[in-house]
């Protein structure tokens, strides 16, 4: 596999471990993700998924950053601890990820579990002895940046060049120099309740040390890939490097892996933009997890995505294409039981070229029309009855593959069928058997309008979940009292 490492600027051949370990960083839950956020999780979320595909297990940690200057300042504005106030912004990055059906990470360590701020305090003593840190007049300690040599290559920017014209010592920074960074920040008024005891006085972490050391307690000293979007490259990532290549001496991480942002009329989506939709937004316009899901997972992850409703509604549109599809192939083996037949090419196209497209830097664009050319073409071959059963149930096993690794399975296809709608199935079975056709006509449009149908086999009636309901109110409902009222 091929992967773009940001570190070497390089397309790069990569053998991973049986076991590769992959930390990604979190949200800060001071506020509801946005879908810009959510562009890079679905990134990494492809690449888990893709890498499970090729018999790799992944061992993939995701940070919560429940401590900074933002969640601190909103605890404060709502007068209520710190965990209170992080505490449902959490349930909502965990409802937003299955809404997007995001593979889980192994870990989900919080900045402020006893453990992780533990291992943050091990860090920085180990920093201070070796002469990597220094505690400056507020009580702070920061990372001496000049203590590592190469610090900036993440990013490169070249920190030795401007040295010596960024020495600063002024009130404002009792810091060495300007690009050294806190390890450890001084309580002060402001943070009001939220500090630990260290032993250089009460303070808190770091943002950047949080990562280091909840990705050392759980991964070890060295990991396979790291993952963020790209603002994440500087400083973020360059300081987790120094600070683990400081205490370990090894190479922190073999490849790092940054999503380009989500965009907004060429800008970044951001909060502090105020130009962001989040997840549960999109929900309640009427798109659905799984379109939102699709539009941000369908541009490869090193292009921008610039994001607008005509990308959700083409989303939508493709999905529908798929639903017909599989609907379509499901039809087709329901009332057959046959083993898979061998099918590796389908006309001119090898099923296989889905994964390989994937095999060069999680090229998605490439897999995903290798994808609609079978859609395609599998439909022009089923109207000339050029498809065995045996073929079919084989293109149903690609798909699944498929599916393991794009998660597009349509919602409905194994849903359960509510009690209402078999109640009217029941109700029209009744009526067929007494040959009352008026009442079974009415009582088929009656399920149709809740977005189910009804298709009459020799031996039964099937209840079946109509592929892309017309509307998503509720405005067609049809109460089963309400019925039994006008009809009886
Ligand atoms: P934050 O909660 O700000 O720490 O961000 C969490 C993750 O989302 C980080 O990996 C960021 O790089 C990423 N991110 C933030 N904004 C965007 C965006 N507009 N597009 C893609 N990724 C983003
Ligand atoms: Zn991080």
């Amino acid at each position: 596999m091929y992967f773009y490492n940001t570190l070497t600027r390089k397309v790069e051949y990569f053998s991973p471990q049986k076991v590769v370990r992959i930390y990604t960083c979190g949200p800060t839950v001071y506020n509801h993700a946005h879908i810009g956020n959510f562009r890079t999780y679905v990134f990494e979320d492809l690449l888990h998924r893709y890498l499970e595909t090729r018999n790799h297990q992944v061992l993939r940690v995701m940070n919560l950053t429940d401590v900074d200057d933002k969640t601190i300042q909103g605890a404060l504005r709502a007068g209520i601890s710190l965990s209170d106030y992080t505490a449902p912004y959490k349930k909502s990055f965990f409802n937003d990820m299955k809404a997007l059906r995001l593979r889980s990470a192994t870990h989900y360590p919080a900045a402020t579990d006893p453990e992780n701020i533990a291992a943050m305090i091990a860090i920085i003593d180990h920093l201070l002895s070796r002469g990597h840190a220094y505690q400056a007049e507020d009580h702070s300690i920061y990372f001496r940046i000049s203590s590592f040599k190469s610090y900036g290559s993440l990013a490169r920017v070249n920190f030795e060049a401007q040295r010596s014209s960024a020495r600063i010592r002024s009130d404002e920074y009792t810091k060495e120099e300007i690009a050294d960074f806190a390890l450890w920040k001084a309580w002060n008024q402001a943070d009001g309740a939220v500090y630990w005891e260290s032993p250089w006085g009460k303070g808190r972490p770091g943002w950047h040390l949080e990562c280091s050391a909840m990705a050392m307690r759980l991964l070890g000293d060295q990991i396979d890939i790291h993952c963020g979007g790209i603002d994440n490259i500087f400083p973020h990532h360059e300081a987790e490097i120094a600070q683990c290549e400081c205490v370990s001496g090894k190479k922190f991480v073999r490849l790092w892996m940054h999503a380009a942002h989500l965009m907004v009329e060429g800008t970044k989506m951001a909060k502090s933009a105020g130009n962001f939709y989040t997840v549960g937004d999109l929900l309640e316009q009427g798109w659905s997890g799984r379109e939102i899901r699709y539009a941000l997972l369908s541009v490869h992850y090193r292009t921008p995505l610039n994001f607008t409703m005509e990308g959700l509604e083409a989303a939508r549109q493709s999905l529908h294409r798929l639903d017909e599809w599989i609907r379509r192939l499901h039809d087709i083996t329901r009332d057959h039981s046959s083993s898979p037949g061998c099918l590796e090419t389908l006309g001119p196209i090898s099923l296989n070229d889905f994964f390989s497209a994937l095999d060069h830097d999680l090229n998605i664009s490439a897999a995903l029309a290798v994808l609609f050319e079978v859609i395609r073409h599998s439909h022009r071959l089923l109207n000339e009855d050029a498809l065995s059963i045996a073929e079919v149930v084989a293109l149903l096993a690609w798909w699944r593959k498929v599916n393991s690794i794009l998660a597009l399975e349509p919602d409905l296809l194994d849903e359960e069928i509510p009690e209402e709608i078999k109640k009217l199935a029941l109700l029209r079975e009744k009526a067929r058997a007494s040959k009352n056709w008026n009442q079974s006509d009415l009582l088929r449009q009656a399920i149709e309008k809740q977005g189910w149908s009804v298709q009459d086999t020799k031996s039964e009636q099937k209840i079946i979940r109509k592929i892309a309901p017309s509307s998503r109110s509720n405005d067609h409902e049809v109460n089963i009292e309400k019925f039994n009222r006008t009809h009886s």
